[in-house]
């Protein structure tokens, strides 16, 4: 006999029709010899009213008492579910995340989970029972017993967890759409669902703006190798199946606080071209990597940082043995960049073969504002410098000097407690080949910092963003710009970097709190941005992926105003009244739109 884990989202218990087709559903799966646990949200919109009656009341609720109010929501779903089953009779019982023994953090509202008791479990399921456990919710370890809960789409994870601590044959989880599309289908109809896609690249989509899967449940499926496929709560559909690489045994004991870092990577045959002072405006990097894209040289990172006046630059880099052909694309393109021949404006290219690229990645760092810091920290105690900085969310990569290379290993490993290997080729694990771009998304809850005038020396990233991280501001996208200004004959960059929206006064407060002491110019924030990103594991191999992007994005007369990469990913930042726009051309430039148009039930 098979155990299942099926969870349920809002929409999927809104009502108590819905209630009962979900009993019908869950009923079926058990006369088809089936043990089940089931996970539940709270029904259709009941959390996001909880949050409005809060805020009603005063703008800055205390932790503890959100997570009181909150975790109500899905006691009421667990119970109306569970009254539906006996109707149907079927022996069911409904279990709060206490009752079960879901034990987190006593971190509320954002809590992870550490491990999760199956004796209670086991025993009902013993007994023949069905088990409806209220998602969302935990209990802390501590003397008091806390109330927490996981952070919101957070149901997903109690499912995903419950699936590895039970060593389910695999967690269902339906929703409201017919599995993962290429895009948000409520901002793009014609987005098409997929069979399958790797959890490396669901991981992204998730932390870039997918809100199908919360990501720290395919980081958990990840981890302990759980079968999660995502469905429809509609239809018999198939749905989409989520694949994850065989993984090392490891403990279930705190399941959430895995390593933050799995490996430290490294790569010393990149070389990189920077073009200085280029005219900002929609166009120029669709025509640079345009131009590379012609010439089949594949680019690896780009990075395009904050505008300074009406001039921008960007870096890319690329195998060694294509810097000279790079070079000449840049030399050639540089100068007709210029818009008119009274621009003042004097494009300049550079090159450096004397770099290497380190990285760290692992899935453990999403939410966790401490790991970039900590990475930082420690190449800056070895007095080694930063070049770029390009993050994604499950990786960050620096570019230093070569010399220094091995040292960088050496203090990452050891802060990290990890080995270290060269950059993966990027074996796809789905059916071959993979495609280049599997998926679009769109993140307008994001907001743009912006620090002029670092000081380049070691040690700067590491201090803001350890400063950063005591605040508890999780960073996402970090830009370090490759120009260097003289500021008082002292080199400085520019930092920019991209938070939750709610987060960007605190992160603005606490960067501009050090301003002094460290020597930086002013702190600038910019609310109204959008990201748009697309990711495939195919991408590694195919050059003219981010010219087919930035093309698409400049064709619409769309200015960039960040471009970030990391090896499966490419995202820029644009306004957000932009946004929508962004994500559809983006999302037809790849051919991943359809005839078939997908409906969201309301
Ligand atoms: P649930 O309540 O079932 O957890 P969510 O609202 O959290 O449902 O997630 C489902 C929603 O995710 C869909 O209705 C859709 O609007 C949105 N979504 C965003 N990106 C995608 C995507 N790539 N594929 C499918 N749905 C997506
Ligand atoms: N009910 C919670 C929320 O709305 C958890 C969830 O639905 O996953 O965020
Ligand atoms: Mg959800």
């Amino acid at each position: 006999m098979a155990l299942i884990v099926q969870k349920y989202g809002g929409t999927s218990v809104g009502t108590v029709e819905r209630i009962q087709a979900v009993a019908q559903r869950v009923k079926a799966t058990v006369e088809a010899g089936n043990s089940v646990v089931v996970v539940v949200s709270a029904m259709g919109k009941t959390t996001d009213g909880l949050v409005k009656l809060a805020t009603d009341i005063t703008n800055q609720p205390s932790r503890r008492e959100m997570d009181m109010l909150l975790s109500t929501g899905e006691q009421v779903s667990i119970a109306l579910l569970t009254m539906a089953l006996h109707a149907q009779g079927q022996e069911a019982i409904s279990l709060t995340g206490a009752q079960v023994g879901i034990v987190t953090e006593a971190e509320h509202t954002r809590a992870r989970i550490l491990k999760i008791k199956t004796d209670r479990l086991q025993r009902h399921l013993n007994e023949g029972k069905v088990i409806v456990v209220a998602g969302f919710q935990g209990i802390s370890q501590t003397s008091d017993l806390e109330i927490t809960t996981l952070g919101r789409g957070g149901s997903d994870t109690s499912a995903v967890a419950l699936a590895a601590a039970l060593a389910a044959e695999k967690c269902e989880i339906y929703t409201d759409v017919p599995g993962i599309l290429t895009t948000d289908p409520r901002l793009v109809p014609e987005a098409q669902l997929m069979e399958e896609i790797t959890s490396d690249e669901m991981l992204e989509l998730a932390s870039l703006g997918a809100k199908v899967l919360h990501p720290r449940a395919v980081e958990i499926a990840r981890n302990y190798g759980v079968t999660l496929v995502v469905r429809s709560s509609w239809t018999d559909e198939p749905g989409t199946r989520v694949i994850s690489p065989r993984p090392q045994p490891r403990p279930l004991e705190g399941l959430e606080l895995a390593h933050p870092v799995d490996a430290v990577e490294f790569d010393t045959d990149q070389a990189k071209v920077a073009l200085l002072r280029i005219p900002d405006r929609p166009g120029i990097a669709a025509r640079l990597f345009g131009e590379l894209a012609t010439q089949t040289l594949n680019v690896d990172l780009i990075i395009q940082s904050i505008h300074e006046g009406n001039t921008n630059d960007i870096a890319f880099t690329m195998v060694k043995a294509n810097l000279a052909r790079a070079e000449a694309v840049a030399e050639a393109i540089g100068p007709a960049l210029r818009s008119n021949p009274t621009d003042t404006t004097q494009a300049e290219v550079m090159v450096d073969q004397r770099m290497a690229k380190i990285s760290i990645a692992g899935a453990g760092m999403i939410g966790r504002p401490g790991v970039a810091a900590n990475m930082f920290s420690s190449l800056a105690a070895a007095g080694i410098n930063l070049q770029l900085i390009s993050t994604s969310e499950v990786k960050v990569s620096c570019t230093i000097d070569i010399d220094d290379c091995d040292r960088a290993i050496a203090v990452l490993c050891q802060a990290f407690e990890v080995t270290s290997s060269p950059m993966p080729q990027g074996v796809p694990t789905t059916s071959d080949p993979a495609p280049e771009v599997r998926g679009a998304a769109l993140d307008i809850k994001q907001a743009r910092v912006a620090i002029r005038h670092v000081p380049d020396r070691p040690g700067m990233a590491a201090k803001i963003f350890q400063l950063l991280a005591t605040h508890g501001v999780s960073v996402d996208m970090i830009i370090q710009s490759q120009r260097c200004r003289l500021v008082n004959g002292q080199a400085t960059r520019d930092i920019a970097f991209t938070v939750a929206q709610a987060d960007a006064q605190t992160a603005k407060a606490v960067v501009e709190s050090a301003a002094a002491e460290l020597g930086f110019g002013d702190v600038a924030v910019d609310e109204a941005i959008a990201k748009v990103s697309v990711v495939g594991t195919g991408m590694i191999y195919a050059p003219g992926v981010a010219a087919r992007m930035f093309k698409a994005l400049s064709e619409q007369g769309i200015n960039l105003q960040m471009i970030a990469t990391s090896e499966i990913k490419i995202s820029c930042v644009v306004a957000e009244a932009e946004g929508v726009t962004a994500l559809r051309a983006v999302h037809n430039a790849f051919g991943l739109a359809g005839l078939k148009r997908t409906v969201v039930p309301a």
